[in-house]
C-alpha cells in the first residue's frame, strides 16, 4: 500500500476519517487518531466529541432510570409489608409472614438496585479510549 499523494512512498498508516493511506510525511497525528489532512483532523475531533457526548448521555439515561425502578420496588415492598402487618396491628393476630417477608425483600432489593445503578452512572464513559 502506497501513500495517496506520494505514489512512490510506502504508507505508514490509514486516515481514520476517509480511509486513505498516508506516508509518514503526510500523516497528521490527532490527539486520538491518525488522519491525512487538516480537514480530516477537524472531522476526527468532531467524531470524538459526538462519541464522547453520546456515551455520556447513555450513562446518564441508565442512571436516571435507576430511581424509578427502585422507587417502584420500594413501593411494592411497603405495600406488601402493610398487607402482612395490617391484620396484626388491627386485630392482634400473628402477622402474615409471606407478604411481610416479600415486602422486606422488595424494599431491600430496591435499595441495592438504586446504589448499583448510581455506581454504573458515575463510572467513566468508555467510548473514547479506542
Ligand atoms: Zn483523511
Ligand atoms: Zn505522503
Amino acid at each position: 500500500m502506497h501513500c495517496f499523494s506520494h505514489p512512490g512512498t510506502e504508507a505508514t498508516g490509514v486516515c481514520r476519517v476517509c480511509g486513505r493511506a498516508v506516508c509518514g510525511a503526510c500523516a497528521r497525528v490527532a490527539p486520538l487518531a491518525l488522519t491525512c489532512s487538516p480537514a480530516c483532523e477537524e472531522r476526527q475531533r468532531t467524531y470524538d466529541t459526538v462519541i464522547d457526548f453520546s456515551s455520556r448521555s447513555v450513562a446518564y439515561q441508565r442512571g436516571a432510570r435507576a430511581p424509578l425502578y427502585s422507587v417502584f420496588l420500594g413501593g411494592v415492598g411497603l405495600i406488601m409489608m402493610g398487607v402482612g402487618l395490617l391484620p396484626a396491628v388491627r386485630y392482634g393476630v400473628p402477622p402474615n409472614w409471606l407478604p411481610l417477608l416479600f415486602g422486606i425483600f422488595c424494599l431491600g432489593f430496591g435499595v441495592v438496585l438504586f446504589r448499583a445503578m448510581r455506581r454504573i452512572a458515575r463510572a467513566p464513559a468508555d467510548g473514547a479510549g479506542r
